[in-house]
């Protein structure tokens, strides 16, 4: 059994290993192991991260509501992503430019080695650019400008506190072009609860538009997850279901959680996860 500890919730989650695949003990500690349901999966520092049987819920919903919102993308940045989940989809879209940026080069070396089928090709591909560094560094100091920027993130401990504060986001909506979309991976709000209220509030005090959109991710525990979809441009979170049925179909995408029906239907909240964000 391997266990995913959420201390501040309170819970532990266990896991079957039929197989323990690597233990890579470097800047996070990163354990892949197979498990009957979920296929292979990898944690860090005890955190379930990705799975092979569950990854394309997550990685379908953190890009294809950004890109199909905006319907123009051309240059992404994504922050954190490591496993090449998020890059995969978004490369399946005519963009010219995928910036990645993982803090851990070992996640990368990792998944290609041992989750092959989540990266599937994204590392080869000409348009992606792989940056090692911290993401929160990397907007500090970028000058590029992106049209979508996704924060594939880890829930906010270690490394990856530094990809939820207000500076953080700061840099990254001076990064955004107008009329640009981002999309944060903002957690499961019947644990965050409190968190998740105070994190809306501090992308309100960045954003012009912040909105939120739920998908259910079966391997992170604790009821649907929460995508927070930031803009420049009110407009794109209630982009038309006939408008993304169009874009789709342009695409002739392959898809098997995102639908343009499940697109609009993921940012209607229930009472209890809209009130935890409603404004003061
Ligand atoms: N889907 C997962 C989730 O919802 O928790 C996230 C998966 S992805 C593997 C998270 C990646 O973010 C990891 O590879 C981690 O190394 C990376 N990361 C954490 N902090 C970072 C930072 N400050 N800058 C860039 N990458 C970071």
């Amino acid at each position: 059994m391997t266990e995913a500890v959420n201390e501040e919730a309170g819970f532990r989650t266990s896991l079957k290993v039929t197989r323990a695949v690597r233990e890579v003990h470097g800047e996070q500690t990163l354990v892949v192991f197979d498990n009957p349901s979920f296929g292979r999966v990898l944690t860090l520092d005890g955190a379930i991260q990705v799975t092979t049987g569950d990854e394309f819920v997550y990685h379908e919903m953190m890009s294809h509501v950004a890109l199909f919102a905006h319907g123009a993308v051309r240059d992404v940045l994504v922050l954190g992503g490591g496993d090449g989940g998020v890059a995969r989809e978004v490369l399946r879209h005519p963009v010219s430019r995928v910036t990645l940026v993982e803090i851990d080069r070992a996640v990368v070396d990792l998944m290609v080695s041992e989750m092959p089928s989540i990266s599937r090709g994204a590392f080869d591909d000409p348009r992606l650019d792989l940056v090692i560094d911290d993401g929160a560094r990397f907007v500090r100091e970028a000058e590029a400008e992106f049209d979508a920027i996704i924060v594939d993130s880890p829930d906010p401990m270690g490394a990856g506190a530094a990809l939820f504060t207000s500076a953080f986001y700061a840099d990254c909506r001076r990064l955004l072009r107008p009329g640009g979309v981002m999309v944060c991976q903002s957690g499961m709000p019947f644990l965050t609860g409190g968190w998740f209220g105070g994190h809306a509030e501090t992308l309100r005090g960045v954003f012009e538009d912040v909105a939120f959109f739920l998908s259910t991710v079966p391997s992170y525990t604790g009821g649907p997850m929460a995508h927070a979809f930031l803009s420049t441009d009110p407009s794109l979170k209630s982009v038309s279901e006939a408008t993304l049925e169009k874009r789709a179909e342009g695409l002739g995408l392959a898809t098997r959680y995102w639908t343009p029906a499940v697109h609009r239907a993921a940012f209607a909240l229930p009472p209890y996860i809209a009130d935890l964000v409603a404004p003061p």
